[in-house]
């Protein structure tokens, strides 16, 4: 996959999971054909389905959304209610007091996707023009867009190789006077090390924003990741794993920062405010609210959702403990504290030298032949285009003086995420709901693609 079509998948599925979902070898077709069991091996079995012989499996990974009587009930429900919008309905409420009651959250608010869920959450913490935010560089591109709209300044900190994860041990050097905001990311479900980033906030006094938007049921030492922050974001998108095709959701603790929320994302109209007539906060807002619809398929798509995690860490465990044993092959590790990894992805770095020197793309591109979807996961967000023209747009120019600005691309140097992005293999959340047999499937696949590996890489 070049690096243009691959970023160009990323937008058009807007989220990054979507690019391992919807993988060429697997068609909408073959993806509701019924599993008929692994192929059975024949004469030739061990030679690679890219070269012509039979691949490890013919049968798909489990489809997704998941969906039955319950998701066309909760739709026909808010139909036939003719309440469409949360201010004549009560299912958005209903969903937030239920998101809010399975994390351990005091307050929820949803919003129409994790990007405004984020958007939202800023401006709340009052992040504005001349401000900075760090973040880390292997996320999903939202997570440096809402810092752009806000007019602050993106300052990346680099990648931890062995866990996919923010480097806590480079925030507190990257931290200035103009830090208004911590935005680390659980990227993949997994948890950055929040006893680390927490301590620091807490030193610096900067509040921290948990970009929770593939961490759904992740923990942090027994805790619900999204709710050790000051605020925690989720999203709902089509390929995150709970989904209302868009969607998202901010969850906090603060009852004042609740209600700066809700008023933000209701056109500057509180919760309680408002009255006859058209009557405003003091503060600027928009709208982005979620619909009734979207919270009815929420509510639906939750009584699956601890049974889902569940299996997907069950399977997890037995692929990585299976892919540990294949050198070359490096599965995302978790920090001590991370108790329970959402698994959003599969996440797991790829060393060429342990494969004759097979290229990733071409490694990738033997497993996708052997029936099993994958991806290559990030390319490295600091080094986005787009970045620089906006670093250099009319307005940056006028908040930011021009050192700032002149030091920033080496200030974001990510050299480990560098590094990191070369060698990253992604497997989709969806593949972690089938029986155990398809790890077994993953693993022998890649087992076939390393034994034949110095043939794949001449061919
Ligand atoms: C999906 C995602 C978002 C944005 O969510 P949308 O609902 O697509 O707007 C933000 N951050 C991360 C890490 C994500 O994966």
């Amino acid at each position: 996959m070049s690096r243009t079509i691959s970023r160009r998948s990323f937008m058009t599925s807007a989220a990054v999971a979507g690019a391992v979902a919807t993988t060429p070898s697997l068609g909408h077709a073959a993806v509701r054909a019924r599993p008929v069991g692994p192929t059975v091996a024949a004469a030739g079995a061990d030679k690679p389905a890219l070269l012509g012989g039979p691949p490890v499996r013919s049968t798909p990974f489990p489809s997704w959304p998941v969906v039955d009587e319950r998701e066309k009930k909760a739709l026909l429900d808010v139909l036939h209610s003719g309440n469409w919008f949360r201010g004549s309905g009560q299912t958005v409420t209903r969903f937030e007091e239920a998101w809010a009651t399975l994390t351990g959250a005091r307050h929820c608010l949803a919003t129409a996707n994790g990007t405004s869920a984020l958007f939202v959450s800023l401006a709340g913490l009052d992040v504005g023009p001349g401000d900075e935010v760090i973040l880390p560089p292997y996320t999903f591109v939202a997570t440096v867009n809402v810092i752009l709209l806000h007019h602050a300044l993106p300052i990346f900190v680099d990648s931890d190789i062995e866990t996919f994860q923010i480097d806590a041990g480079k925030i507190e050097e990257a931290v200035t006077d103009r830090t208004t905001a911590l935005l680390p990311v659980h990227l993949g479900g997994n948890a950055c090390d929040l006893d680390a980033i927490l301590g620091i906030a807490d030193r610096r006094r900067v509040p921290v924003l948990e970009d929770a938007c593939q961490a759904h049921l992740g923990e942090w030492r027994g805790r619900k990741l999204g709710t050790l922050g000051t605020a925690g974001c989720f999203s709902f998108q089509a390929s995150k794993n709970l989904n209302s095709g868009e969607g998202g959701a901010i969850l906090t603790n603060d009852e004042a920062l609740a209600e700066r929320f809700y008023a933000f994302h209701n056109n500057s109209r509180g919760r309680r405010g408002g009255g006859p007539g058209f009557s405003y906060g003091d503060r600027r807002g928009a709208n982005l609210r979620l619909t009734e619809f979207q919270a009815g398929l929420l509510l639906a798509q939750m009584t699956r959702l601890e049974e889902q995690s569940r299996t997907r860490d069950e399977n997890a465990r037995h692929l990585t403990a299976q892919l540990d044993e294949i050198p070359g092959i490096h599965p995302a590790r978790r920090h001590e504290g991370c108790t329970r990894n959402g698994y959003h992805l599969y996440m797991a770095r790829y060393q060429a030298e342990e494969f004759e020197g097979l290229p990733r793309e071409r490694f990738l591109e033997a497993l996708r032949a052997e029936g099993v979807p994958c991806s290559s996961g990030y390319s490295p967000l600091n080094k986005e285009p787009f970045l620089k023209t906006t670093l250099e747009s009319r307005g940056y120019r006028r908040i930011y003086p021009p050192e700032v600005l002149a030091e920033w691309e080496e200030r974001t140097r990510c050299p480990v995420n560098d590094r990191l992005c070369e060698r990253g293999v992604w497997f989709g959340q969806t593949m972690l709901l089938g029986p155990r047999q398809d790890m077994d499937d993953i693993a022998a696949a890649i087992r076939k693609v390393r034994a034949n590996a110095a043939a794949l890489a001449k061919a």
